[in-house]
């Protein structure tokens, strides 16, 4: 295996500077900017919770979190910090806390699995008591939930954060251990419960294998969008343009030997114009065909076929009454051969989750089995002392890292009124982040909110592919995860 190495942290700097000069921004004001919180990576803990301390809440009830991945031990985190008695349980199996934004780079060669590993125990509050199991039921009448061992835990105010799971199963002739052989990836696989991220790794190995080949013949590359709401939703693109980006370093003719195709269900490249817009772009500038309305149905492994069912509009009879023809909707199958299939997992929440009382009843977040919140105070609509975050709340956008940043504060303050018999005043506006890796060395940092909104976090034009945000992806995100947003602080 060969890892590339090429960017410092002193160009990043460098780099981060000389745009900030052209944007007229210190980068200390960038930093508070991007909502980092510079102040508050720079105090050491002591002196950080002494600060939050000072205006804690004396607020009283037993609060159970389930989940220890991004949002769950951030959110025990502020709670632990916010409140000067506070009684916090988290149940969450994993030993190892993984941080997934890191796949990407693993997938692209860039990153070991051991990069994006650490202990969970080195980010679990010393004040909140840690119950190692998963949960296996939701008691919402009894105000208790059950673990697989059978320990029955009470609380007064609960946080449903257990993320989402994989159902590679639902395409045909698919199952998680097919991915990694056959040409077929997936850089979405990862073990949450064990912290290991096996389709990361064995996406390199297929790029690789596919990069060999393209040297010598023509290769064919599909790459399948969500056919659920996804996490990350940028990630089946990151992908595509990394393996672009790869063939190009190769050299030689293994880029010219290459289709490299996206097939979405969906009929644009992103819900935001903007960033549909420049995608497209970026796409034709390098010769990646996109095809819409494309669900990947099946897939032959052995045979290395995919089977796309293609959805199109036919025109029907004349409707004298309308003045105009009926549309018919018809779908057929496309099937294709390829060399390289990357695949996106159908996404759902976890079962224990779906069959609870806290899942939607009806509409398409039904089937995905999200926690019924509202989207803008993270409660719950009809048990008000329960409260959603992060991949597994039914909100219309927001399956990222960074929104659980921007969701977290929001769910503290809401649940902290709410114990204090106060009505929950915050607001999450659907703050969503996908840093958009274009290519080795650089990202299009797209940031939007509900409204499908532009949010830049700098006044930077952001549809440009930008070195700089390639350098913050690369070394700043990480240090910021664990040792800002775990630990509470940003
Ligand atoms: C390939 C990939 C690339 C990504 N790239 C980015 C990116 O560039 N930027 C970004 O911001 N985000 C990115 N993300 C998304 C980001 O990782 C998630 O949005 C984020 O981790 C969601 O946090 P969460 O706490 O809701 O879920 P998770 O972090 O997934 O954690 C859920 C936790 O709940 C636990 N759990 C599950 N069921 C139970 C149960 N019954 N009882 C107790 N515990 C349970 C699990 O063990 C797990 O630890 C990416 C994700 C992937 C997979």
């Amino acid at each position: 295996m060969k890892n590339f190495e090429s960017e410092n942290f002193d160009a990043m700097v460098k780099e981060l500077d000389k745009e900030l000069k052209k944007s007229g921004l210190t980068r200390r004001e960038a930093l508070k900017l991007l909502g980092i919180g510079s102040g508050a990576l720079l105090l050491t803990p002591s002196e950080s919770s002494a600060a939050t301390r000072a205006e804690a809440s004396s607020a009283k009830g037993k609060i159970v979190i389930v989940g220890g991945g991004a949002a769950g031990i951030t959110v025990a985190a502020q709670l632990s910090n916010k409140l000067s008695n506070p009684d916090i349980t988290l149940i969450a199996p994993n030993e190892i806390h993984l941080y997934q934004p890191g796949q990407t780079l693993i997938a692209a060669g860039l990153w070991k699995e051991s990069d994006i590993q650490d202990k969970n125990a080195n980010y679990m509050p010393s004040n909140v008591k840690w119950v190692k199991d998963k949960v296996a039921q939701f008691d919402a009448a009894g105000k208790k939930v059950v673990t697989s061992k059978g320990e029955a835990i009470s609380y007064d105010y609960l946080v449903i954060a257990t993320g989402i799971e994989y159902a590679y199963e639902k395409i045909e002739g698919l199952s998680a251990d097919k991915i990694g052989s056959h040409g077929v990836a997936s850089i979405y696989l990862n073990d949450l419960d064990k912290g290991t991220a096996v389709g990361a790794i064995k996406c390199w190995e297929q790029l690789q294998a596919f990069g060999d080949k393209a040297k010598k013949e023509k290769v064919v590359g599909l790459f399948s969008d969500g056919l659920t709401p996804i996490k990350c939703g940028g990630a089946p693109k990151k992908i595509q343009y990394l393996t672009d980006g790869y063939l190009r370093k190769l050299g030689g003719t293994a880029r010219d030997n290459a289709t490299l195709d996206f097939y979405t269900p969906g009929e644009k490249m992103f819900g935001v114009p903007e960033f549909h817009d420049a995608i497209v772009k970026q796409y034709e500038a390098r010769k990646m065909k996109f095809f819409y309305s494309h669900k990947l149905k099946a897939v032959d492994t052995d045979k290395q076929v995919a089977i796309f069912e293609k959805t199109s509009k036919v025109q029907g009879k004349y409707d004298e009454l309308l003045k105009e023809y009926e549309m018919i909707e018809q779908k057929e199958n496309v099937e294709i051969k390829f060399d390289l299939l990357h695949v996106v997992p159908p996404m759902k929440a976890p079962e224990v989750v779906k069959n609870s009382d806290f899942s939607f009843k009806k509409g398409s977040a039904a089937g995905f089995g999200a926690v019924e919140v509202d989207k803008h105070t993270l409660q719950h609509l009809r048990y008000k002392e329960v409260f959603g975050i992060g991949d597994v709340i039914g909100v219309p956008v927001g399956k990222t890292g960074g929104s659980v940043r921007k969701q977290a504060p929001v769910l503290v303050e809401n649940l902290i009124a709410v114990m204090e018999g106060k009505e929950p005043k915050a607001q999450y506006h659907g703050y969503t982040v996908c840093p958009l890796i274009t290519g080795y060395g650089t990202v299009m940092m797209a940031e939007f909110d509900y409204n499908m909104k532009v949010t830049p976090s700098f006044p930077l034009d952001a549809t440009q592919e930008r070195w700089i945000w390639w350098l913050l992806k690369v070394y700043m995100l990480k240090p910021m995860y664990f040792m800002g947003m775990l630990k509470g602080r940003a």
